[in-house]
Protein backbone atom coordinates (compact mmCIF):
# COMPACT_ATOMS: atom_id res chain seq x y z
CA UNK A 1 0.00 0.00 0.00
CA UNK A 2 1.06 3.51 -0.96
CA UNK A 3 2.04 6.19 1.19
CA UNK A 4 -0.06 8.43 -0.13
CA UNK A 5 -3.17 6.88 0.73
CA UNK A 6 -2.50 6.03 3.81
CA UNK A 7 -1.50 9.90 4.57
CA UNK A 8 -5.00 10.51 3.25
CA UNK A 9 -6.76 8.28 5.75
CA UNK A 10 -5.55 9.72 8.41
CA UNK A 11 -6.34 12.94 7.86
CA UNK A 12 -9.66 11.61 7.05
CA UNK A 13 -9.40 10.22 10.28
CA UNK A 14 -8.33 13.55 12.42
CA UNK A 15 -10.60 15.74 10.57
CA UNK A 16 -13.64 13.28 11.82
CA UNK A 17 -11.63 13.52 15.13
CA UNK A 18 -12.23 17.16 15.17
CA UNK A 19 -15.96 17.06 14.53
CA UNK A 20 -16.04 14.16 16.88
CA UNK A 21 -14.68 16.57 19.81
CA UNK A 22 -18.15 18.56 18.78
CA UNK A 23 -19.85 15.51 19.31
CA UNK A 24 -18.51 14.79 22.79
CA UNK A 25 -18.97 18.36 23.84
CA UNK A 26 -22.72 18.64 22.93
CA UNK A 27 -23.88 15.34 23.12
CA UNK A 28 -27.20 15.32 25.47
CA UNK A 29 -26.66 19.45 26.34
CA UNK A 30 -29.45 20.60 23.52
CA UNK A 31 -27.14 22.24 21.73
CA UNK A 32 -27.13 21.64 18.05
CA UNK A 33 -24.07 20.03 16.12
CA UNK A 34 -23.53 22.68 13.27
CA UNK A 35 -22.46 26.43 13.95
CA UNK A 36 -19.27 27.82 14.01
CA UNK A 37 -16.65 26.79 17.74
CA UNK A 38 -15.43 29.37 19.75
CA UNK A 39 -13.64 30.13 23.04
CA UNK A 40 -15.76 28.26 26.23
CA UNK A 41 -14.07 31.17 27.94
CA UNK A 42 -14.56 34.54 25.86
CA UNK A 43 -16.49 33.17 23.32
CA UNK A 44 -14.25 34.18 20.42
CA UNK A 45 -15.11 32.60 17.23
CA UNK A 46 -12.76 30.64 15.98
CA UNK A 47 -10.76 31.69 12.63
CA UNK A 48 -10.05 28.84 9.74
CA UNK A 49 -6.73 28.63 10.77
CA UNK A 50 -7.60 27.66 14.57
CA UNK A 51 -9.51 25.11 13.23
CA UNK A 52 -7.14 22.68 11.82
CA UNK A 53 -6.55 19.59 13.45
CA UNK A 54 -3.59 19.02 16.72
CA UNK A 55 -1.82 21.56 14.54
CA UNK A 56 -4.09 24.66 15.91
CA UNK A 57 -3.50 23.51 19.48
CA UNK A 58 0.36 23.43 19.10
CA UNK A 59 0.62 26.28 16.95
CA UNK A 60 -1.59 28.31 20.00
CA UNK A 61 0.39 26.53 22.17
CA UNK A 62 -3.00 25.25 23.75
CA UNK A 63 -4.36 28.73 24.74
CA UNK A 64 -6.93 30.76 23.54
CA UNK A 65 -5.68 33.95 21.26
CA UNK A 66 -7.97 35.87 22.24
CA UNK A 67 -8.17 35.60 26.07
CA UNK A 68 -5.44 33.15 26.48
CA UNK A 69 -7.62 30.52 28.56
CA UNK A 70 -6.67 26.87 28.42
CA UNK A 71 -7.60 25.17 25.72
CA UNK A 72 -8.55 20.93 26.94
CA UNK A 73 -6.02 18.37 25.32
CA UNK A 74 -9.20 16.51 24.82
CA UNK A 75 -9.27 18.38 21.60
CA UNK A 76 -5.86 17.19 20.18
CA UNK A 77 -5.82 13.80 21.80
CA UNK A 78 -9.49 12.63 19.69
CA UNK A 79 -8.23 14.06 16.47
CA UNK A 80 -5.18 12.10 17.05
CA UNK A 81 -6.83 9.33 18.49
CA UNK A 82 -8.81 8.96 15.31
CA UNK A 83 -6.34 9.77 13.07
CA UNK A 84 -4.13 7.04 14.14
CA UNK A 85 -7.45 4.66 14.27
CA UNK A 86 -8.44 5.70 10.80
CA UNK A 87 -4.82 4.86 9.16
CA UNK A 88 -4.54 1.51 11.23
CA UNK A 89 -8.32 0.91 10.11
CA UNK A 90 -7.10 1.65 6.19
CA UNK A 91 -4.45 -0.59 6.64
CA UNK A 92 -6.21 -3.49 7.86
CA UNK A 93 -9.14 -3.62 5.49
CA UNK A 94 -7.23 -2.45 2.16
CA UNK A 95 -4.53 -4.56 2.66
CA UNK A 96 -4.29 -8.25 3.62
CA UNK A 97 -7.03 -10.46 5.59
CA UNK A 98 -10.09 -9.60 3.32
CA UNK A 99 -13.12 -9.39 6.03
CA UNK A 100 -15.27 -11.12 3.77
CA UNK A 101 -15.93 -14.11 1.13
CA UNK A 102 -14.30 -14.72 -2.24
CA UNK A 103 -17.46 -15.86 -3.60
CA UNK A 104 -18.68 -12.02 -2.00
CA UNK A 105 -16.09 -10.62 -4.01
CA UNK A 106 -16.90 -12.24 -7.40
CA UNK A 107 -20.51 -11.25 -6.66
CA UNK A 108 -19.81 -7.51 -5.76
CA UNK A 109 -16.82 -6.51 -6.44
CA UNK A 110 -13.47 -6.13 -3.90
CA UNK A 111 -13.38 -2.90 -4.04
CA UNK A 112 -16.97 -2.29 -3.20
CA UNK A 113 -16.73 -4.20 -0.69
CA UNK A 114 -13.87 -2.92 0.99
CA UNK A 115 -14.90 0.84 0.69
CA UNK A 116 -18.48 -0.74 2.18
CA UNK A 117 -16.25 -2.32 5.00
CA UNK A 118 -14.04 0.74 5.91
CA UNK A 119 -17.38 2.95 5.97
CA UNK A 120 -18.99 0.52 8.18
CA UNK A 121 -16.20 -0.21 10.57
CA UNK A 122 -15.03 3.55 10.67
CA UNK A 123 -18.41 4.56 11.98
CA UNK A 124 -18.02 2.29 14.58
CA UNK A 125 -15.24 3.37 15.52
CA UNK A 126 -16.04 7.39 15.88
CA UNK A 127 -19.22 5.59 18.06
CA UNK A 128 -16.39 4.08 20.26
CA UNK A 129 -14.14 7.54 20.21
CA UNK A 130 -17.55 9.04 21.71
CA UNK A 131 -18.27 6.26 24.18
CA UNK A 132 -14.60 6.61 25.39
CA UNK A 133 -14.31 10.13 26.00
CA UNK A 134 -17.93 10.90 27.35
CA UNK A 135 -17.70 7.86 29.85
CA UNK A 136 -14.22 9.58 31.72
CA UNK A 137 -15.48 12.74 31.32
CA UNK A 138 -19.38 12.23 32.51
CA UNK A 139 -19.85 8.56 33.71
CA UNK A 140 -21.93 7.66 31.52
CA UNK A 141 -22.47 5.73 28.02
CA UNK A 142 -25.10 7.35 26.39
CA UNK A 143 -28.24 4.72 25.32
CA UNK A 144 -28.29 6.27 21.35
CA UNK A 145 -24.41 5.98 20.96
CA UNK A 146 -24.12 2.43 22.45
CA UNK A 147 -27.07 0.65 20.65
CA UNK A 148 -26.11 2.26 17.36
CA UNK A 149 -22.92 0.32 17.95
CA UNK A 150 -24.96 -2.60 18.46
CA UNK A 151 -26.75 -2.60 15.72
CA UNK A 152 -24.03 -2.12 13.36
CA UNK A 153 -21.89 -4.90 14.75
CA UNK A 154 -25.28 -6.85 14.61
CA UNK A 155 -25.29 -6.17 11.09
CA UNK A 156 -21.62 -7.03 10.06
CA UNK A 157 -22.29 -10.20 11.99
CA UNK A 158 -25.19 -11.13 10.04
CA UNK A 159 -23.04 -10.50 6.74
CA UNK A 160 -20.01 -12.24 7.47
CA UNK A 161 -21.90 -15.51 9.15
CA UNK A 162 -21.27 -18.32 7.09
CA UNK A 163 -24.28 -19.74 6.24
CA UNK A 164 -23.34 -22.95 4.55
CA UNK A 165 -22.21 -24.25 7.85
CA UNK A 166 -24.51 -24.57 10.98
CA UNK A 167 -22.57 -25.61 13.47
CA UNK A 168 -22.06 -24.76 17.03
CA UNK A 169 -19.69 -21.67 16.23
CA UNK A 170 -22.38 -20.37 14.25
CA UNK A 171 -25.13 -20.27 17.38
CA UNK A 172 -22.30 -19.20 19.41
CA UNK A 173 -21.44 -15.70 16.78
CA UNK A 174 -25.05 -14.86 16.12
CA UNK A 175 -25.72 -15.24 19.71
CA UNK A 176 -22.81 -13.66 21.08
CA UNK A 177 -23.92 -9.72 22.07
CA UNK A 178 -26.59 -11.27 24.20
CA UNK A 179 -24.58 -14.10 25.69
CA UNK A 180 -21.90 -11.26 26.80
CA UNK A 181 -24.79 -9.15 27.96
CA UNK A 182 -26.44 -11.41 30.43
CA UNK A 183 -23.20 -11.79 32.93
CA UNK A 184 -22.81 -8.06 32.86
CA UNK A 185 -26.73 -6.93 33.47
CA UNK A 186 -26.89 -9.99 36.19
CA UNK A 187 -23.56 -8.34 37.97
CA UNK A 188 -25.30 -5.14 37.63
CA UNK A 189 -28.85 -6.23 39.11
CA UNK A 190 -27.10 -8.24 41.95
CA UNK A 191 -24.64 -5.18 43.58
CA UNK A 192 -27.04 -2.31 42.16
CA UNK A 193 -24.52 -0.73 39.80
CA UNK A 194 -22.08 -0.68 41.97
CA UNK A 195 -19.67 -2.99 40.87
CA UNK A 196 -20.49 -2.56 37.44
CA UNK A 197 -22.58 -0.18 35.48
CA UNK A 198 -25.49 -1.14 32.60
CA UNK A 199 -24.04 0.92 29.62
CA UNK A 200 -21.02 -1.39 29.95
CA UNK A 201 -23.23 -4.55 29.37
CA UNK A 202 -24.92 -2.68 26.69
CA UNK A 203 -21.75 -2.09 25.37
CA UNK A 204 -20.31 -5.89 24.85
CA UNK A 205 -23.48 -6.77 23.02
CA UNK A 206 -21.83 -4.60 19.79
CA UNK A 207 -18.29 -6.04 21.19
CA UNK A 208 -19.73 -9.62 21.25
CA UNK A 209 -21.44 -9.02 17.68
CA UNK A 210 -18.83 -7.28 16.10
CA UNK A 211 -16.00 -9.65 17.00
CA UNK A 212 -18.29 -12.99 17.63
CA UNK A 213 -18.09 -15.56 20.44
CA UNK A 214 -13.88 -17.06 21.12
CA UNK A 215 -12.62 -13.40 20.23
CA UNK A 216 -15.56 -11.06 22.00
CA UNK A 217 -14.73 -13.40 25.17
CA UNK A 218 -10.38 -12.74 24.66
CA UNK A 219 -11.44 -8.78 24.15
CA UNK A 220 -13.51 -8.73 27.47
CA UNK A 221 -10.83 -10.63 29.66
CA UNK A 222 -7.95 -8.49 28.35
CA UNK A 223 -10.41 -5.70 29.29
CA UNK A 224 -11.19 -7.08 32.89
CA UNK A 225 -6.89 -7.77 33.22
CA UNK A 226 -6.47 -3.65 31.92
CA UNK A 227 -8.84 -2.50 34.22
CA UNK A 228 -7.80 -4.40 37.20
CA UNK A 229 -4.02 -3.00 36.48
CA UNK A 230 -4.92 0.69 36.29
CA UNK A 231 -7.07 0.28 38.97
CA UNK A 232 -4.56 -1.47 41.61
CA UNK A 233 -2.22 1.02 40.18
CA UNK A 234 -4.80 4.26 41.11
CA UNK A 235 -5.36 2.74 44.17
CA UNK A 236 -1.97 2.16 45.53
CA UNK A 237 -1.26 6.02 44.56
CA UNK A 238 -4.57 7.75 46.60
CA UNK A 239 -3.35 5.48 49.69
CA UNK A 240 0.13 6.94 49.15
CA UNK A 241 -2.04 9.83 49.56
CA UNK A 242 -3.71 9.13 51.69
CA UNK A 243 -7.07 9.23 50.57
CA UNK A 244 -7.64 5.82 49.87
CA UNK A 245 -10.87 5.66 51.59
CA UNK A 246 -13.99 5.80 49.51
CA UNK A 247 -12.69 4.43 46.27
CA UNK A 248 -14.88 1.69 44.21
CA UNK A 249 -14.50 0.39 40.60
CA UNK A 250 -17.66 2.14 39.72
CA UNK A 251 -17.39 5.43 41.29
CA UNK A 252 -13.90 5.81 40.73
CA UNK A 253 -12.90 4.72 36.92
CA UNK A 254 -15.30 4.00 34.38
CA UNK A 255 -15.23 0.56 32.38
CA UNK A 256 -16.15 1.53 28.54
CA UNK A 257 -12.55 2.34 28.11
CA UNK A 258 -10.83 -0.75 29.20
CA UNK A 259 -13.46 -2.84 27.02
CA UNK A 260 -12.75 -0.44 24.48
CA UNK A 261 -9.04 -0.64 24.34
CA UNK A 262 -9.84 -4.62 24.66
CA UNK A 263 -11.78 -4.12 21.51
CA UNK A 264 -9.26 -2.45 19.72
CA UNK A 265 -6.29 -4.81 20.71
CA UNK A 266 -8.36 -7.96 19.58
CA UNK A 267 -9.79 -6.53 16.38
CA UNK A 268 -6.45 -5.33 14.98
CA UNK A 269 -4.51 -8.69 16.35
CA UNK A 270 -7.02 -11.18 16.65
CA UNK A 271 -5.96 -12.88 20.30
CA UNK A 272 -7.61 -16.00 21.32
CA UNK A 273 -6.63 -15.96 25.32
CA UNK A 274 -7.65 -19.12 26.53
CA UNK A 275 -7.46 -20.96 23.32
CA UNK A 276 -11.64 -21.49 22.62
CA UNK A 277 -11.47 -22.02 19.26
CA UNK A 278 -9.27 -25.57 19.93
CA UNK A 279 -11.87 -26.25 22.32
CA UNK A 280 -15.11 -25.67 19.92
CA UNK A 281 -12.72 -27.19 17.09
CA UNK A 282 -14.17 -23.18 15.54
ZN1 LIG B 1 -10.91 32.82 24.78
Amino acid sequence: MNYIFLVYFFILGLIVGSFLNVVIYRYNTGKTIGGRSGCMSCGKKLKAFELVPVFSYLFLRGKCSGCGARISSQYPLVELASGLLFLALATKVFDSNPTFSPEQASLYGASILHSTFYILFATIFSILVVIFVYDIKHKIIPDGLVFAFAILALIYQLLNLDYSNINLSFWLNIFSGIIFFIPFAALWLFSQGRWIGLGDGKLVLGIGWMLGFVHGLSAIILSFWLGAIVSIAIMLTFQLKGRGQNITMKTEIPFAPFLIIGFLIVFFYPIDVFNLSLLFNL
